[in-house]
């Protein structure tokens, strides 16, 4: 292995419909990988794994992070934080328009990072060039440290160029997985994580610890056109049941729709998607539980 060769993780922050999914995508594309996760306290998942000929490009899932949805209270900042400090790298990506007071609210936090912070301007075929100068300078103002790097997760522009900032900030390490470790379970796992985090998004926050999301059936053989996923959310009590399928079965169904449209963004597919919710009594205490719910190996 070359000894030039970097290897870390790198979070992917910014707001909701910013194009972090799409950006993940189409880095990671065909490569899309995941690993077990870990259990306990920071389920800390592999989303995606980029590997180069001199880098290997671990992408975090950091639960509330990865997509804050709404204004960020105390608490979700500070497990954004925490997580945050894990990374190696932080990207965050903006949407091409000038900071707006809702960003601002992030930037103390932003500019707390030890990791290094690089700006992506996403979305810039929405825009011409004169007025993505200006946004640029502004994008600078806030990190003078930080490469602000205009781009187009969806057309593909100015990708090389991120990775590359990504890549030169990354420590000097060989590379934490053989990259064939990173090729199994990889739509069907994803989709179960599409799941865990529409109800993360859904639920308060006592209640998003106790879900693990286990799909148990994804069949793409029935119907050409369509991918059938049946997925089970378990839960830890009784109560929890409840609150995840919320009043005349609604916060379920809200979840099922959202997950699904997801799951048809990464599958390129039109997906049925078939959600139960079981209990399993005190699962992330049970050995064999978290065996099968794919948090061991
Ligand atoms: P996320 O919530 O941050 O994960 O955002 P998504 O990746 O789901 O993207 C939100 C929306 O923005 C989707 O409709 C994407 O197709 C769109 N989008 C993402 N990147 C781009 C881009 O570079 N250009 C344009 N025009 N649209 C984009
Ligand atoms: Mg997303």
């Amino acid at each position: 292995m070359a000894e030039n060769f970097r290897c870390g993780y790198i979070a992917l922050i910014g707001r909701p419909n910013a194009g972090k999914s799409t950006l993940l995508n189409r880095l990671v594309g065909e490569k899309l990988a995941i690993t077990s996760p870990k259990p306990q306290t920071t389920r800390h998942r592999l989303l995606g794994v980029l590997n180069l000929a001199n880098a290997q490009l671990l992408f975090l899932d950091t639960p509330g992070i990865l997509t804050p949805h709404g204004p960020l209270n105390e608490s979700l900042v500070q497990a954004a934080i925490a997580a945050l400090t894990e990374a190696d790298v932080v990207v965050w990506l903006v949407e091409p328009r000038a900071p707006t007071p809702r960003d601002q609210v992030l930037l103390p936090y932003l500019s707390a990072l030890e990791a290094p912070l690089i700006i992506g301007i996403n979305k810039i075929d929405t825009l011409a060039k004169p007025p993505l100068l200006p946004l640029i300078a502004a994008y600078h103002d806030l990190f003078p440290d930080s490469p602000v790097v205009p781009l187009s997760a969806l057309a593909g522009d100015g990708l090389p160029a991120l990775v590359g900032e990504i890549v030169q900030r990354l420590p000097l390490s060989p590379p934490f997985f053989p990259e064939e470790q990173l090729t199994d379970q990889t739509e069907r796992f994803l989709v179960a994580e599409i799941i865990r985090e529409r109800l993360f998004h859904h639920t308060g926050e006592e209640i998003p610890y106790a879900i693990a999301v286990a799909v148990e059936e994804f069949d793409e053989s029935r119907r050409p056109d369509m991918v059938r996923v049946r997925a089970v959310i378990y839960v830890e009590k009784d109560s929890q049941k409840g609150i995840v399928i919320g009043k005349g079965g609604k916060l379920l169904k809200q979840v099922g729709l959202e997950a699904r449209e997801e799951a048809e963004r990464l599958l390129q597919s039109r997906v049925f998607l078939d959600l139960w919710v079981k209990v399993w009594k005190n699962w992330r205490k049970d050995p064999r539980a978290l065996r099968e719910l794919g948090y061991q190996a």
